[in-house]
């Protein structure tokens, strides 16, 4: 019998990976390219599609050649990506007709406003579950048609192509064969309708997008089509959007379970099962990978702008620490009744309180506060907004968080785990596989492919080092309400 592996194609926002996952879900090899950032004008942000696609071509070759297997022992490929990033192309020549508009790429902020102002607003939330943002793929796509010359009425002809980065991908590895996009992806475009499951044609309409150039829409776990390389074809059996793969990845299939992801800035992802909810506290809601054979799922989504970034902070503006790592010693240190809150609203504040205003604040000092005790604010800030932002979840999908799965780089942070699981009052659970994402990705793909079954999902993803409570519920909520406080103060309005 040969041994089958499972490839996950990993294209981010900063780089495009190839990675190799054996049958017991360890990496066998790995591949990465840094990706080109061009930046035209402030605000603006584009990938070249083309580099994309050579990329990630030249990191799965590198992936084959490095591990003395053959393509004939790939069984599947999954794919993740960067969100909403918007490309389209020419539907003969397969040649974009722009650079990739980048998710961060604000230059529609003014067409947004124009959006809200007359009364759209409502529309999208209740059909898409998002807010009317410069984030998602719509306004974007209408940016193009509307100033790359001859774009609309080739458009309007059925001659141009739109989509995500997974669907160009695709496209191209396909040899223009599919044009597909998974519902994850879908979800992010603010044209999907996320409660009936179709392109919407009222929003088609808003944002002037012909029905044509949209990609066929799939389940994320379902057959999108076959490489063929060396003359031998692998199908292309999961995609997801990098969000939701690692959602995916860390074991998150049923509701109630959430995932963080501690980087510069912090993601989470509440999977709330079949129902589509609409947030009262300025989330988002998402399409989640479902198992193949089930019906849609969905998550709440929010983030904290300031995660990682304000012990970055300690590091280069305040230089107080020389290393993110040394955190950890330096708030082991102090004993746990000494209370500063350091609110980090160095970018206003997000969900749940959403005050673009606010700015960042220290409260609780005397003379005797020192720089570490200004350290040890700074990392529970992390947890304190994680908290706020999986309450506002909690209450919006009326429901009880079971655990918190973690990954990125600050949740190599012990003291901070602990103090999230105290904070939370459920167990934290790390995993061994940081790769959580691409993980995401080669479990939907080996699913479909039949290497796994939904048993196995929760054993391939280890369980690295868990986080039990042991806080009195006393001190938590004193913590808590000194937090609460030092928000109360910082809100402008
Ligand atoms: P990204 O993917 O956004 O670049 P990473 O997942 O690599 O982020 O995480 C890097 C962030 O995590 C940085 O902002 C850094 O300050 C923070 N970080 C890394 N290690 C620690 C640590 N041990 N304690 C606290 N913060 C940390």
């Amino acid at each position: 019998m040969t041994t089958k592996y499972i490839i996950a194609f990993d294209q981010g926002t900063t780089s495009t990976r190839t990675i190799l996952f054996d049958a017991s879900g360890h990496i066998v090899a790995t591949a990465q390219r840094e990706l080109t950032q061009h930046y035209p004008q402030s605000g603006w942000v584009e990938h070249d599609a083309i580099e994309i696609y050579k990329h990630q071509k030249a990191t799965f070759e590198e992936v084959l050649n490095k591990v003395n297997i053959s393509e004939k022992d790939v069984a599947s490929i999954g794919i993740t990506n960067q969100r909403e990033t918007t490309v389209v192309w020419d539907k003969e020549t397969g040649i974009p007709i722009y650079n990739a508009i980048v998710w961060l790429d604000s230059r529609t902020k003014n067409y947004c406003k124009e959006l809200k102002e007359e009364g759209h607003e409502a529309y999208v939330r209740a059909n898409t579950g998002l807010m009317i943002d410069s984030y998602f793929s719509a306004t974007k796509l209408n940016w193009i048609l509307n100033n790359v010359e001859g774009a609309r009425e080739k458009a309007e002809v059925g001659k141009l192509l739109f989509g995500t980065i997974d669907a160009w991908l695709i496209y191209k590895f396909t040899n223009g064969d599919k044009h597909v996009t998974d519902v994850t992806n879908a979800s992010r475009t603010m044209l999907y309708n996320c409660k009936e499951l179709k392109w919407d044609k009222k929003l088609l309409n808003i944002f002037n997008i012909p029905e044509t150039m949209l990609p066929d829409v799939q389940i994320s776990s379902s057959h999108f089509g076959n490489i063929t390389y060396n003359n031998i074809e692998i199908p292309i059996y999961g995609v997801a959007g990098d969000q939701q793969a690692a959602l995916f990845g860390q074991g998150g299939t049923a509701p109630g379970i959430a995932k963080n992801t501690y980087g510069t800035g912090c993601f989470m992802l509440l999977h709330t099962g079949k129902e589509f909810i609409v947030s009262k506290n300025g989330l988002l809601t998402t399409i989640a990978c479902s198992l193949p054979n089930q019906e849609v799922q969905y998550a709440l989504e929010g983030s904290i702008f300031v995660g990682g970034a304000s012990i970055q902070w300690l590091r280069d503006q305040l230089q107080i620490i020389s290393t993110a790592q040394e955190t950890e010693d330096i708030c082991n240190s102090i004993p746990p009744l000494k209370d500063v809150y350091v609110v980090p609203a160095f970018a206003g504040l997000g969900a749940p309180y959403w005050d673009a205003d606010a700015k960042g604040a220290m409260y609780g000092l005397t003379l005797d506060t020192g720089k570490n005790e200004i350290i040890k604010a700074t990392v529970e800030a992390l947890a304190y907004q994680t908290k706020d932002v999986l309450k506002a979840m909690q209450e919006d999908g009326k429901m009880k968080l079971k655990k918190l799965q973690v990954d990125g780089g600050a949740s190599n942070n012990s003291y901070l785990m602990q103090f999230q699981a105290d904070m939370l009052n459920v167990p934290v659970d790390k995993p061994e596989i940081i790769e959580v994402t691409a993980l995401g990705a080669a479990l939907l793909a080996g699913l479909k492919a039949g290497i796994w079954n939904e048993t196995d999902l929760q054993t391939l993803r280890k369980t690295e080092e868990i986080y039990m409570p042991t806080m009195t519920s006393e001190m938590r909520h004193l913590k808590y309400l000194g937090w609460k406080k030092a928000i109360k103060r910082t809100l402008t309005k």
